[in-house]
């Protein structure tokens, strides 16, 4: 699931991206001295870095990993602690430029967005996230034969209607937008009123007909832009707390990861920056300040990568806490080839691994296009690789103070040249 686009959009230049705030910065200070004094020096804004031209700090060079499916906590300076202390406030309330589109989020859009059918359409049409669900559910009748099912956030009523045609026992599916109401009607004309019980509120507050610990399996798609974003994922978790029966009960999906890699997108990037210079004879050339600066959400090409992946999230669902959204991790990159690499891109996995027949449902540039698509992330100047260095640094997210449902995100970067 993620947001209808127009309910989120807040940002002059980026009218298809949610706003994932984010602030990709250098943390090194000689690493940065030594990069604008060549940019005056050549007049070019690329920068080559060699092993002699930058000075790594000494105490902080590439973590090792020995298994980069394995995530590590950063422990880098503004990456450690809680995650209050991970951002300056500031650098999210200041307006980037005079105009801004803050009015835009005077009003909570939400379940608003969810009320639309364009929206359920959307995630209806993506075949690789629908079918890979229907292949949890439908493919594991063994699993769902006489169990009691909830289905958090059921839209359109689909997941509820694969876990009845699974052979569950009965299915309570509850979602607090309009979309319930059609739910509704839809389970009825589909014959499966004595099965499953449709319930429009928010999961949190609604009144309901099972008690504490009598849900067998809680299906979700609560999975956003860069995993986590609109924070749905609370109150999945808050709900396996007290519904799910201890010890037996299962959550579809069980696990999430998050990957980052690195890219040369230098096409995409400057198609965007172009388009504005020349619209209609009029120059726009404005609307591209902070055009990078908040993530893009689009699909890249898996030829487009030039590093190996590494992940930096994992969350076992069946065990993990509301607030293990909030991460902050270490990544590092090992370049395959010698290329300019424009920014970092991440995608997740989710996995039905507690099932009989497991799936996992990949929004990875190397798998088929889901609508999650990926979050790039661009730098501010494109670097210049050798085959065989190591791009590294942290990331850290966390919650937007403001907004739940937006994110913060931070990511530092260093070089190790070969
Ligand atoms: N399960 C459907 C829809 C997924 S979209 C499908 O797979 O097609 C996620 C849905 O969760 C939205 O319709 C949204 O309105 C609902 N939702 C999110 N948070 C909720 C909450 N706290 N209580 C009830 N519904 C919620």
């Amino acid at each position: 699931m993620s947001e209808a686009k127009e309910a989120v959009v807040v940002k002059p230049v980026s009218s298809n991206e949610p706003d994932l705030k984010s602030d990709i910065s250098m943390i090194d200070e000689n690493e940065n001295k030594t990069m604008k004094k060549e940019i005056k020096e050549n007049k070019t804004e690329e920068v080559k870095i060699t092993k002699s031209e930058i000075k790594i700090r000494p105490k902080f060079s590439a973590p090792y990993f020995a298994d980069k499916e394995k995530t590590q906590p950063s422990v880098e300076y503004g990456f450690t602690g809680p995650s209050d202390n991970w951002f300056s406030e500031n650098n999210y309330k200041n307006a980037k430029s005079k105009a801004n589109f803050n009015d835009a989020k005077k009003h909570d859009p939400y379940f608003y967005s969810y009320s639309s059918h364009h929206i359920h359409e959307e995630m209806l049409k993506d075949k690789s996230r629908t079918l890979d669900y229907q292949r949890a559910i439908e493919g594991n009748k063994a699993d769902f034969k006489d169990k009691v099912v909830l289905d958090i956030g059921c839209g359109t009523g689909i997941l509820s209607i694969f876990a009845a045609r699974a052979g569950a026992k009965h299915v309570y599916a509850i979602d607090n937008a309009e979309i319930a109401l059609f739910a509704k009607e839809i389970v009825k004309k589909n014959g499966f009123e004595g099965k499953i019980t449709v319930l429009k509120g928010k999961m949190e507050e609604l009144d309901l007909p099972f008690g504490d610990g009598e849900i067998d399996i809680i299906v979700s798609e609560w999975m956003g832009y860069f995993l986590v974003y609109e924070s749905m994922l609370d109150c999945v978790i808050w709900a396996r707390d007290k519904f799910l029966k201890k010890g037996t009960g299962l959550m579809l999906p069980d696990r999430a990861q998050l990957y980052v890699a690195a890219i040369e997108d230098s096409q995409y990037k400057s198609e965007k920056t172009n388009f504005w210079n020349n619209v209609y004879g009029v120059n726009m050339s404005v609307m591209t300040g902070g055009l990078f600066v908040d993530p893009m959400i689009d699909t890249i090409k898996a030829n487009n990568i030039i590093s190996d992946t590494c992940s930096i999230l994992d969350l076992d669902l069946m065990t993990m806490k509301k607030d293990d959204v909030e991460f902050s991790s270490f990544y590092s990159l090992k370049m395959n080839y010698s290329d300019k690499m424009h920014a970092l891109v991440s995608w997740f996995d989710v996995s039905f691994s507690k099932v009989k027949n497991k799936v996992v449902l990949s929004t990875g540039p190397y798998k088929q296009y889901t609508h999650w698509k990926q979050s790039i992330f661009y730098i501010d100047r494109p670097l210049s690789f050798t085959k065989g260095d190591t791009l590294y640094g942290s990331i850290c997210s966390r919650r937007d103070r403001t907004n739940f449902r937006e994110l913060n995100i931070k990511i530092s970067y260093h070089v190790e040249a070969k």
